[in-house]
């Protein structure tokens, strides 16, 4: 049976009178934490707050409803809105005592998003709202300082006129059009921040903020202050489709019908003179976990100049010289924000002639480091138990546990050139090798070198393994020098467009950088961004320890990872395997705690040394006969590689996958090399042209590969299986007492029949070593599901397999139609449009290949009960898709090794997360 998750039919919308679409906190307050999905993360904290005694200032929260209802009907309101809105705005002016638009005492108010997850920065956001020509006066008598309210006025009319009227700089190179206004005046004034302008100038600049507006936009700046707040509320739900916010949601697969909440609040004032300031507080430090007070604050201040930088903040521990009572109650807020929260909270306030408020909180972003340390500790600190500290720490972060990193003060000193696309996380440094070739010779110096190519192919693979890094200027995420270089663990930019790579010339260039053949380049895996020069790296901490180099006990981060590792193995039921083809793999996945080899691709053994000799004279065989001859001598290397993997992997389960790749993959291409082989081979040249012209297919990934290389040569097969037979034997026969039971699985299968073919050789081979050897081998055969028809099908393949192993790569690319290495025509397109939530290659397809996983997995099961179900293609490590392998009752998932740990982790997500 599948554990797919039943969904809840979709919800009809109502629009009906009687429905609830704004939500108080104040005095009275509608909403709570939990609300999350109708209040959005801002709305629900803040109710949340009100609730439990924080000094909040009031005001009501517009549903996400509200913004669904929006973009459903061409930018209109719900018709009951409009009252809710207006009885909302008279419960805040009645807890305050002050008036919206009123010339005594005015109300005036912020109007900011607020999305299920914060999405920081992205949507757009309104203070000091409700000013206008008669309540700045107003404001000035009640604060007494007209100087603060004229100073409100001119903010207001610059958020307002860009945000809702849309007075922004026209080009790139313009600048914003307030600005070069603000900067005029303080010039002539001889003003040297915003501070030193008097009242007069406040008011000068205001006439001439408005005037700009009506020349922009040919219409006046609103007076009316609902005309302002309606103006807003729209400028805030249509901010939830601007680029940034569109970008944001495809990075973190945010769902485009999630929708955005609007939060309404009265404004405070940390500008109101020098006993007040705003700030942004961490309850502990986001960049390592440390629990410190982090955060940074400025003095008669409004928030917007906190992020905007034009002054620079001060550290959060100098507010408790600046005003110690403010700061005595800023820290018993930050105690009782974690404790009621159970997390590090990422909080604004404002302190307003001393008295303090808090005007949001959220769970802070961190790094993954910070996410690590900040869950044990606070498992640590009984603020939450084991289980919650698992789920609160996202998978992915623990990758940054074990990547090599850069020196951070290296890396400020860095200068960046261009950036693509982060594909192998870590920093890697080294000199420009633009072949395998040169990468080689210069590792064997002892150089570290960067790999540097306009895109990779199976040819480089050596290249590969003898760099710190690969960069690219073509291919996306899933191309192939992102695949392999995180199947090996290696750092990796790749898709960095701006990058031209002359191969003859050996330069490349950005712009009018220009970097030689031999010269320092680095790139960060984790962000994308290419430097000129060198920058000191260093291997992780975590890694040091598992290779042996560092002391478990001298490394703290060490002991924060074993204690996660701990935790999610106590707590998963999925094994992990590792996707492994070597033994140096093999040992470092069981370092990183694979239970086992899940693929080993054995095509990549053949590219080592004189073994792609071979390989290649197998391949150009004109007859059987020197197939077998070529074959023969591959065997011995095969044995020996199966032997070197079954010692690694210490009587661990290993399935062995037999040749799979359109064999012109392993042919050269270079004209030189086709030379070198004619001449080892003792061939003409044109007789290597021609056999390799002759092997050339339209559309090889669905040509002569898979299986049906076994099938029209059955040799090959053979061989493999006798290689893998003789290595168990070997190995049982040894004097060290290893279990061994190989888990052999044959590729591309879509008919039942050509499994049979295929195990027919195998069980034959099987019995002969066997029967050599005098030893009793025990082994499963069993298949990769790969294409549409072998999950439809499931059933009837099922009678021949032992066990599937769910080839997602393939099945991505069958059942979408689509080429793993030529989506990067459209695929911007498709993201901006947002057609694809994620890239289906990087994280599963749950809605289309999944459903052709479930319905293997029942077909499977419903002919053999017990069969043993894995994933092995790359969606094996990524946390959203093991969460739907778990889902789905697959038995294990096969990851590349460096991608083992965050398997670990995600498959005890997906067991506390479903039970
Ligand atoms: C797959 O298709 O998912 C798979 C693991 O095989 P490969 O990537 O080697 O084609
Ligand atoms: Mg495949």
């Amino acid at each position: 049976m599948s554990r797919t998750q039943t969904t809840k039919p979709a919800k009809t919308k109502k629009t009906s009178k009687s429905k609830k679409f704004v939500y108080a906190f104040g005095k009275t307050t509608d909403g709570n934490t939990t609300m999350r999905e109708l209040l959005g993360g801002k709305g629900a904290n803040l109710a949340e707050m009100a609730s439990i005694g924080l000094p909040v200032p009031p005001g009501f929260t517009i549903s996400t409803e509200v913004c669904s209802y929006y973009y459903d009907h061409e930018q209109r309101y719900p018709k009951a809105l409009r009252q809710a809105v207006a009885d909302s705005i008279k419960s805040v002016e009645k807890q305050l005592g002050k008036k919206f638009g009123a010339r005594k005492n005015p109300l005036l108010v912020s109007v900011r998003s607020g999305a299920r997850d914060s999405m920081p920065g992205m949507m757009d956001t309104i203070l000091n709202l409700g000013l206008n020509d008669e309540t700045v006066e107003g404001l000035a008598d009640a604060s007494k300082n007209p100087q603060f309210a004229w100073d409100c006025y001119r903010r207001f009319i610059q958020m307002y006129g860009g945000v809702v009227m849309g007075v922004t700089a026209r080009t790139e190179e313009e600048e914003d059009p307030f600005h070069v206004l603000l900067d005029k005046l303080k010039h002539k004034v001889r003003a040297e921040s915003d501070k030193d302008l008097s009242t007069a100038n406040l008011q000068t600049l205001v006439t001439q903020y408005k005037a700009l507006i009506r020349k922009r936009t040919r219409s006046a700046f609103p007076q009316d202050v609902m005309q302002q707040l309606w103006g807003a509320i729209s400028a805030v739900f249509g901010s939830w489709r601007n680029e940034r916010a569109i970008l944001y949601r495809q990075e973190y697969g945010i769902p485009a019908e999630w929708g955005t909440a609007v939060n309404v609040q009265a404004m405070v004032f940390g500008n109101a003179g020098d006993d007040s300031a705003t700030g942004v507080a961490f309850t502990r430090d986001p960049a390592n976990g440390e629990k410190l007070f982090y955060g940074e604050y400025l003095i008669n201040a409004q928030g917007e100049d906190v992020v905007a930088g034009l002054r620079t903040p001060n550290a959060i521990s100098k507010l408790a010289q600046e005003m110690p009572k403010s700061f005595k109650d800023l820290e018993k807020v930050r105690s009782k924000l974690e404790k009621h929260f159970k997390d590090m909270q990422d909080f604004e306030f404002t302190i307003e002639k001393n008295k303090l408020f808090i005007l949001q909180t959220r769970n802070g972003k961190r790094t993954g480091l910070a996410a690590v340390r900040i869950a044990v500790e606070m498992q640590k600190e009984r603020l939450m138990n084991v289980e919650t500290a698992l789920l609160k720490i996202p998978a992915e972060s623990i990758d940054s546990l074990l990547v090599p990193v850069f020196d951070p003060k290296a890396l400020k000193a860095a200068t960046v050139i261009t950036t693509g696309l982060p594909a192998g996380p870590g920093g890697a440094t080294g000199r420009i090798a633009f072949t395998a070739a040169q990468a080689e010779i210069e590792t064997r110096k002892g150089n570290r070198v960067v790999l540097c190519r306009t895109e990779t192919s199976p040819d480089d693979l050596k290249g590969m393994l003898h760099s710190q890094g690969i960069l690219t200027s073509r291919g996306g995420v899933s191309s192939h020098a992102a695949l392999v270089a995180r199947q090996l663990g290696k750092v990796c930019v790749c898709g960095a467009s701006n990058i031209r790579i002359n191969y003859e010339k050996k330069t490349l260039s950005v712009g009018r950088v220009v970097l030689n053949e031999g010269d320092y380049i680095s790139i960060d895996g984790s962000t994308g961004a290419v430097y000129k020069g060198m920058i000191d790296s260093t291997d992780s901490e975590v890694k040091r320890v598992l290779d042996g180099s560092l002391k478990p006990s001298k490394s703290y981060t060490y002991e924060l990872f074993q204690t996660v590792m701990k935790w999610a193995d106590k707590h998963r039921t999925m094994h992990i395997r590792t996707n492994a083809d070597t033994p140096a793999m093999a040992k470092q996945a069981v370092a990183f705690g694979a239970e086992g080899i899940g693929l080993c691709r054995t095509e990549h053994m053949f590219f080592e040394g004189d073994r792609i000799d071979y390989m290649r004279q197998m391949i150009l065989a004109v007859d059987e006969m020197q197939r077998r001859a070529a074959l023969k001598k591959l065997l011995p290397f095969q044995k020996k590689d199966f032997v070197n993997i079954f010692k690694a992997m210490n009587g661990r389960p290993v399935t062995i996958r037999l040749l799979d790749p359109p064999l012109h993959e392993f042919l050269p291409h270079d004209d030189v090399v086709k030379r070198q082989l004619a001449e080892k081979l003792g061939v003409p040249l044109d007789f290597v042209i021609d056999r390799i012209k002759s092997l050339h297919e339209e559309n090889p990934m669905l040509g002569c590969r898979g299986c049906r290389l076994g099938i029209i040569y059955p040799e090959i097969t053979e061989m493999q299986s006798r290689a893998i037979f003789e290595a168990t034997a070997q190995i049982l026969k040894g004097k060290k007492k290893i279990k061994v039971k190989p888990e052999i699985m044959i590729p591309l299968v879509g008919f039942r029949a050509e499994l049979a073919d295929q195990l027919a050789i195998v069980h034959r081979v099987a019995k002969e070593v066997m029967k050599k050897h005098k030893v009793r081998i025990s082994y499963i055969v069993g298949t990769m599901i790969e294409v549409p028809r072998a999950a439809i099908t499931a059933d009837e393949i099922a009678k021949e397999a032992d066990f599937f192993s769910f080839g997602t790569n393939d099945l991505t690319q069958t059942a979408l139609g689509l080429s793993r290495d030529d989506m990067g025509m459209f695929y911007d397109e498709y993201q901006s449009k947002e057609i694809y939530n994620k890239n289906p290659f990087a994280s599963l397809d749950q809605h289309g290949v999944g459903k052709l996983i479930d319905f293997a997995v029942d077909r499977g099961r419903s002919t053999k009960p017990d069969i043993k179900l894995g994933i092995c293609g790359e969606h094996a490590g990524d946390p959203a898709s093991i969460d739907f392998c778990y889902r789905s009752g697959l038995d294990y998932v096969s990851c590349s090794p460096p991608r083992v740990p965050i398997a670990r982790l995600a498959a005890a997500q997906a067991k506390l997360q479903n039970g």
